[in-house]
């Protein structure tokens, strides 16, 4: 039902709001490549959709944030040239609709990543946060069953930490929800488990991730805080959730730090503007510069994940 309603609105945005046409088409001219690591693959993708203003207004915003903490709260202030918060209702563009689920609203996201990507805001602003959340977040992913429900914390990779906001897209772009089904087994290593759940970590895999597999979402809460409290703490988590098989699928990833040294590199032949976040973490690098496409190879990830998780 949910599901089906979300559909509907994003071919009613992409046909009716010009913004959500021009970006989902410029999507389209993304260029990709794989890099394979054995058992499992990364994607690299240039991706012009994101660009939300001209080149030479991201290249200063850029060289700005190079000075900055090393996270989103500093990155999303230079990111904002005024005040405005871009998930407050009375703040968006007018064309842009939504479907309201309790005290959420189901947005398309104007600036995507996927072919289908919704922005999931929570009506008032008030700060990024996952558990008092997670009941409604953990809904969401069972009733979008094609899709994965993903959380950036407030301090890797949301680009509104001042407003919570969940994100999805269809769980198909999610690398790590894929090999999860498919990696051999003496990659997983059973952290916890009872009747209700399971807890693993997918070893030698570049970067640490934990999977909550239970079909109880009391359970799911409890065990996220009981391991992971230091990272939501700090705001150091990306949290990605698909439905399957009757169970959800919590992929949990304690970070490290936001930006890998490469991004705050003096010499523009070696930095690297990625912002790693949910998607980076679930095994899809996205750059809006074709130099920094070409230049991203097995050994920088490797470096990069070693990094930042
Ligand atoms: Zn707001």
């Amino acid at each position: 039902m949910l599901q089906q309603q979300a559909y509907r609105l994003f071919y009613s945005e992409i046909e009716n709001w010009q913004l959500a046409k021009d970006k989902y088409s410029d999507l389209k001219a993304s260029v990709s490549k794989r890099l394979e690591f054995g058992d499992f693959g990364i994607d690299v993708v240039c991706n012009p959709a994101r660009i939300r203003s001209t080149m030479a207004e991201v290249q200063r915003k850029l060289e700005k944030m190079r000075h900055l903490p090393n996270n989103s709260q500093a990155a999303a202030a230079v990111d904002s040239s005024n005040d405005s918060c871009f998930l407050c209702s009375d703040r968006r563009p007018k064309e842009q609709k939504s479907i309201v689920v309790g005290d959420f609203e189901v947005l398309v996201n104007p600036y995507p990543i996927f072919p289908i990507h919704f922005t999931i805001v929570y009506k008032k602003h008030i700060p990024q946060q996952i558990l008092p959340y997670f009941d409604e977040y953990l809904y969401f992913a069972r009733n979008l069953t094609n899709f994965a429900v993903f959380f950036n914390g407030a301090n890797c990779g949301a680009s509104a930490p001042f407003h919570l906001h969940f994100q999805a897209a269809e769980k198909r772009y999610f690398n790590v929800v894929g090999d999860y089904s498919t990696l051999p087994q003496q990659y997983f290593e059973v952290v916890e488990r009872d009747d209700t759940l399971t807890l693993t970590s997918i070893r030698n895999y570049l970067r640490k991730v934990f999977v909550i597999s239970t079909s109880d979402p009391l359970r799911a809460k409890a065990v996220l805080e009981r391991h992971f409290m230091q990272y939501i703490d700090d705001n150091m988590i990306n949290i990605i959730c698909c439905y399957e098989d009757g169970q959800y699928r919590i992929f949990v990833f304690p970070r490290q730090t936001f930006r890998p040294s490469q991004f705050f590199d003096d010499n523009p032949n070696k930095r690297l503007a990625i912002s790693p976040a949910s998607v980076e973490m679930s095994g899809c690098f996205v750059t809006i510069f074709r130099e920094h496409f070409d230049r991203l190879d097995a050994n920088e990830i490797v470096d990069i994940y070693s990094q930042i998780s």
